[in-house]
């Protein structure tokens, strides 16, 4: 074994010998059907997602992440690693492999008030790392459901309330301790294995497993203003219009994030949702969002004031039960594009009831990091337009989802940049990494050339 621990030629373990070297627990494909069930299950419930793993290990430290990749290669086996299981193709899991879970035990959280930095585990969710960090008044740019899992939405990226104004995720990670595919133990950071840090910061689990990530805190404020404001799909063109000048006006403050959304009642009720969120003054939030929400109407408002972090689980309410199918694709808009309004409308309108629209407002301090800085790419989207079929019962209404996703795409085209948030859309490494893909591929080829970390938007080692 060297410094960092990495693997030294020893003889296979047997499955037994392997279950006693863990700390945690391992449960196979052949145990009682419920408990294997359980520690399969992930958030998408897509039938299309095969989710038959040979065995499940819920680690409880390093140690088990480095026993279990030594475990994995030793048998030849495939290792998906999970952490909140919310990718949305499935990549946490596989058919017959191993499933690393860090999402049960690996949920520690330290916060440390005097430099404002969070340390936390690589299986915490959004909602551990908060509810650590909001009690004293602080949190760090994660995303905007509490349930999502850190693991994958830091290491693609991370685009949450805070983003607008402080950047990503990745752009506020200080260090992680890494796993590398050869069983070491690194740290990354600008000091220590500058390049894995870059790579690791929008790279997603092509380079290693995360097991602890420290981060920058920012000031919450007490008191927010956010909520849901729900109009009539008569007044989605006033109200689209009135957004797109908002979130295109070079003074739209940074504290404001807004999504805005449609709901399907019936096939033939729609709504459109303006979900809002002022990290700031709820005062002056109001005063922010006056226009806009003033551009017609509303049919229901439950925006409020509120606290952060009973605004940040709000969504959760929809995406809370694990198993629903879905199916999402997601597209970067072109710098500097205006809202197509009238195509967004009927988008809309055409939807199956299953098919929701999101247009996400990015920007602000998103787009003043370098391109090349982490590698994370596509920074320079104001817009992020994201199709999401949820609830889907059988391949037929599957089907209809997914044209209708094809014919959006198609019909907005012209709008979009060729880039996508892989944290949403899972499309192939090019639209994922654009101008960063060679050196990544570079890196890849250093810290795992046999590509051993394969589960995820797969990044070719350099030949
Ligand atoms: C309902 C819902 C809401 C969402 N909201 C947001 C949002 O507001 N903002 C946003 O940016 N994204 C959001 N996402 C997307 C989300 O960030 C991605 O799905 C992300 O991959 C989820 O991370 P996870 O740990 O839960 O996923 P998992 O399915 O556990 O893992 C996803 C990928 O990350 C890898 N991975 C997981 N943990 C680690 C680790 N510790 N080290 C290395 N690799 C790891 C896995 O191997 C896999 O390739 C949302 C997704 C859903 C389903």
């Amino acid at each position: 074994m060297n410094g960092t621990g990495a693997h030294v030629e020893a003889p296979p373990l047997t499955l037994e010998q392997f279950r006693k070297s863990l700390r945690g627990e391992l449960v196979l494909d052949t145990d009682a059907e419920e408990l294997y069930r359980l520690a399969k299950q992930i958030w998408n419930g897509d039938w299309e997602i095969d989710n038959r793993p040979k065995m499940i290990v819920h680690a409880r430290g390093v140690a088990d992440v480095r026993s279990t990749i030594s475990y994995a290669q030793q048998h030849g086996m495939e290792l998906a690693v999970r952490c909140g299981g919310h990718s949305l193709k499935g990549l946490s899991t596989n058919v017959g492999g191993i499933v690393l879970d860090l999402g049960k035990h690996m949920k520690s959280v330290r916060v440390d008030l005097a430099k404002k930095e969070v340390w936390f585990e690589g299986g915490c969710l959004v909602k551990d790392v908060d509810a650590e960090t909001a009690p004293f008044g602080f949190a760090t740019v994660l995303g905007a459901v509490g349930n999502a899992g850190t693991g994958g939405l830091v290491s693609g990226g991370g685009y949450g309330y805070f983003s607008r104004a402080y950047g990503l995720s990745v752009d506020n990670v200080l260090e992680m301790d890494v796993v590398l595919a050869d069983g070491s133990f690194v740290r990354a950071s600008e000091n220590e294995n500058p390049d894995l840090f870059w790579a690791c910061r929008g790279g997603q689990s092509n380079f290693g497993i995360i097991t602890s990530f420290r981060m920058r805190l920012f000031e919450c404020p007490k008191e927010i203003f956010g909520g849901l404001v729900l109009y009539d799909m008569e007044d989605a063109v006033k109200v689209l219009t009135a957004f797109d000048a908002f979130a295109s006006d070079p003074q739209c403050p940074r504290e404001a994030s807004t999504h805005v959304y449609s709901i399907c009642l019936s096939p033939e009720q729609k709504l459109l949702a303006v979900q809002v969120c002022y990290l700031g003054d709820p005062k002056k939030g109001m005063q922010a969002y006056e226009r806009l929400l003033s551009s017609a109407v509303p049919v229901d408002v439950q925006s409020k004031i509120t606290t952060y972090q009973e605004y940040q689980v709000f969504s959760d309410e929809v995406y809370r039960i694990k198993g629903i199918p879905s199916y999402w694709r997601s597209r970067n808009v072109k710098a500097g594009t205006r809202l197509p309004v009238d195509d967004l409308v009927s988008i809309i309108n055409s939807s199956p009831s299953e098919g929701i629209l999101v247009i996400e407002h990015f920007g602000g301090r998103i787009c003043e990091v370098d391109p090349s800085a982490t590698a994370y790419r596509h920074r320079d989207s104001n817009y992020v337009f994201t199709f999401t079929g949820f609830g889907f019962q059988n391949a037929n209404a599957r089907k209809e989802v997914k044209n209708w996703m094809n014919n959006a795409v198609e019909l907005l085209e012209e709008y979009l940049s060729g880039g996508s948030y892989l944290n949403y859309d899972n499309g192939p490494a090019q639209a994922s990494f654009g101008d960063n893909l060679p050196r990544l591929r570079e890196l890849k080829l250093k810290y795992d050339p046999m590509n051993f970390f394969r589960c995820n938007i797969n990044i070719l080692p350099a030949v």
